[in-house]
């Protein structure tokens, strides 16, 4: 690409690099929140076979449960994701697999690293 000077080119790669830089920095900013993205979710469903990790039922309105609750400190990461039907994860609640699983053992068939 011809420039009018060589002052235009200069300015012209310092901007480009510039924005090289900008976006860079932007990816790293939003690291943090995009943890689990929609292609780790994918994957822990199609491991799961698209069935509930607590009672391996399959459902359509699979959703994710965090095993360590936000609620109680646990973390955003697919490490701390389950598939969950709605029924298991409204009754696991607030409350940690452990604790869960103490009250409703007979009911749950934990299969965290043996998918169904
Ligand atoms: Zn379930």
């Amino acid at each position: 690409m011809p420039y009018a000077s060589p002052e235009a080119k200069l300015a012209n790669e310092r901007r480009y690099s510039h924005r090289r830089r900008m976006r860079r920095q932007e990816r790293r900013a939003w690291a943090g929140f995009y943890v689990v993205t929609r292609r780790d979710v994918r994957r822990l469903l199609h491991r799961y076979n698209g069935r509930c990790a607590y009672c391996g039922q399959r459902d359509d309105m699979l959703g994710l449960d965090h095993v360590f609750p936000l609620a109680r400190g646990g973390q955003h990461r697919i490490g701390n994701l389950l598939p969950a039907c709605p029924s298991c994860n409204a009754r696991k609640g607030n409350s940690t697999l452990m604790e869960w699983a103490g009250h409703e053992s007979w009911k749950i068939r934990i299969s965290y690293d043996e998918p169904f």
